[in-house]
């Protein structure tokens, strides 16, 4: 089957009587049990609920692995992750990537005797220097958030492999419509659920994906343990945003070329950070590991006074943190998504300015984004006159 008809064609209630076409909402907290033994297929919503068990085989589906999970948010899904080291042990995370993953990491992991080395995973050499024998896993973002590096998979995922460590892939910027991390070596996937997968920009989810039956039992102990289940109505929202993850992702990625493109010949921007562009340094790596450049385009203006007014001025660019919704939004990463990050150890040039492409007019959203530039530059004019 195409994995077009893979998106809407699945049993969406199974076991169901009444056979209905989309997954009903269990929205109970309790099930009874047919004796004092217990015996019912599900007992209590957190350890299990019908709604989220259909969403987590969708999301095992999706990624090509056997082992689907869903969580309360991406963090919920990253923090279970890191239940995979103890103390004594190490964990490797990319330099550039999240600023609430450097947060749970540095403030919160680092602080349970559990060693986190921070390195540039585009860099090989770098990666082997830090990895010894007490690594349990390497975490890296590629397309990485929100510079858009390019982290050679196959190779990280060999080099992990080699120190008896796990490669866990951060999915979210991608997606699985886009990339799909378990066929280039890595163990586990992780994604913020909140962005390309639900979609609509209207609940926070999370997921984390594997085919590895140790890290499964491990996940399915701590999110019931920890009870960091999804919700069912959110379970069913999310599945709801799942049947059009193809029809959304190359929309919005296809407007989020000719986006780059504008930028890229504008007299006001310095840098475009795309992954679609001839120039970008790893374009043909990513190429290799991913079907497309997705949705996120980031620019520099060499001028942070100018990239934070460009922000406010756009109209049809929602200045939000977040990504991956039907609608544009624009940030600047340094003030907003990646704020976590104490100035002194963030390495983002302050100027940059991160836009998440929506499925409205490719044309409305150039001719906003230009208009924005002009009014800039006009009101400079103007004030230095
Ligand atoms: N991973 C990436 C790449 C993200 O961008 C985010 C949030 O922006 C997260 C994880 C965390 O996800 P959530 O906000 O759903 O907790």
């Amino acid at each position: 089957m195409n994995r077009w008809t893979r998106l809407v064609q699945y049993d969406p209630a199974p076991g169901d009587p009444t056979a209905p076409t989309t997954t009903p909402l269990y929205q109970t907290a309790t099930f009874r049990q047919p004796s004092a033994l217990g015996e019912g297929s599900h007992d209590y919503s957190r350890s299990g609920n019908p709604t989220r068990d259909v969403l987590e085989e969708r999301l095992a589906q999706l990624e090509g692995a056997k082992h689907g999970f869903a969580f309360a948010s991406g963090m919920a899904a990253l923090s279970a992750i890191t239940r995979l080291a103890r103390a004594g042990d190490h964990i490797v995370a990319c330099s550039d990537l999240y600023g609430g993953t450097y947060r749970l990491l540095s403030k919160i992991v680092a602080h349970q005797g559990i060693d986190v080395s921070f390195v540039d995973t585009t860099d090989l050499e770098a990666l082997g220097a830090v990895l010894t024998e007490r690594t349990r896993f390497v975490l890296v973002e590629t397309p990485s958030n929100p510079l858009l590096c390019i982290t050679d998979l196959n190779a990280v995922a060999d080099l992990a492999h080699r120190s008896g460590a796990l490669l866990v892939v951060d999915n979210t910027i991608m997606s699985p419509w886009l990339q799909l991390p378990l066929e280039h070596g890595a163990d586990v996937v992780v994604h913020s659920a909140t962005k390309h997968l639900g979609g609509h920009g209207d609940l926070t989810a999370g997921a984390v994906v594997t085919n590895d039956p140790d890290v499964a039992e491990t996940i399915a102990f701590v999110q019931n343990a920890e009870g960091t289940a999804l919700s069912p109505f959110d379970s069913w929202l999310l599945l709801r945003g799942l049947k059009t993850l193809g029809l959304r992702v190359e929309r919005q990625q296809d407007t989020a070329a000719h986006i780059a493109r504008f930028l890229a010949d504008h007299p006001d921007v310095t840098h475009v950070h795309f992954p679609g562009l001839e120039n970008h340094p790893g374009r043909a790596l990513h190429e290799e590991q991913a079907s497309g450049p997705g949705l996120l385009v980031s620019f520099q203006t060499g001028d942070v006074e100018l990239s934070q007014r460009i922000v406010e001025e756009s109209q049809l660019f929602g200045i939000a943190v977040s990504f991956g919704s039907v609608h544009s939004t624009i940030g600047l990463p340094c003030a907003m998504s990646h704020a976590s990050i104490p100035s002194g150890e963030r390495t983002l040039p302050a100027d940059l300015v991160r836009i998440s492409v929506g499925i409205e007019d490719p044309d409305d959203l150039l001719v906003d984004l230009a208009q924005a530039f002009a009014t800039v530059r006009r009101t400079l004019r103007v004030a230095a006159a």
